[in-house]
């Protein structure tokens, strides 16, 4: 073999080398591109199913808060004024109170109850997280609105604690 038909050869198998390499390196891409969007499917998902469980909530209790019945929009005063800000960068524009779809059982601690509709229950933010009676911040006054008011969803949400592990 002459030299030159040596370098051609060992010029032939570092090309076929490189393709393999190129071929892996483009199978890796491929599967990294695969895994990102997976990743981000799962990452997005529940977030969609999360608004359509609020909605599904909202719809069950007639759009209106459970306490207070509430809807959403703008408030008016005794005068029947629509309210507005009074200071701040909102000023003068109407107060609009939403409607929240509270988790009954904690969508952290209970993913696995978090998208049933039984789980939830349709407040304004003020009962939802603002008032010392609300949701969040009076616990013990809200369970007890619940046993009196929604017992079904008391007892299933009492029944789907389980046990301190
Ligand atoms: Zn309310």
């Amino acid at each position: 073999m002459t030299i030159k038909q040596l370098r051609a050869k060992q010029h032939k198998e570092r090309a076929a080398k490189r393709k393999v390499q190129r071929e892996a390196a483009r199978t890796r891409k491929q599967a990294r591109v695969a895994r990102r969007r997976e990743k981000r499917a799962i990452k997005s998902a529940p977030k969609r199913s999360l608004k359509q469980w609020s909605l599904d909530v909202m719809e069950r209790d007639n759009n209106c808060c459970v306490v207070c019945g509430a809807k959403a929009g703008t408030r008016k005063d005794k005068h029947g004024n629509i309210k507005v800000f009074k200071s701040g960068p909102r000023k003068g524009q109407p107060i609009i109170v939403p409607l929240n779809a509270h988790h009954l059982l904690d969508k952290n601690l209970y993913p696995e109850h978090k998208l049933k509709v039984i789980c939830g229950v349709t407040l304004c933010v003020i009962n939802h997280k603002y008032s010392k009676f609300s949701a969040h911040k009076g616990g013990l006054w809200f369970s007890e609105w619940l046993k009196i008011n929604r017992p079904a969803q008391w007892k299933w949400a009492v029944e789907n604690m389980g046990s301190e592990e």
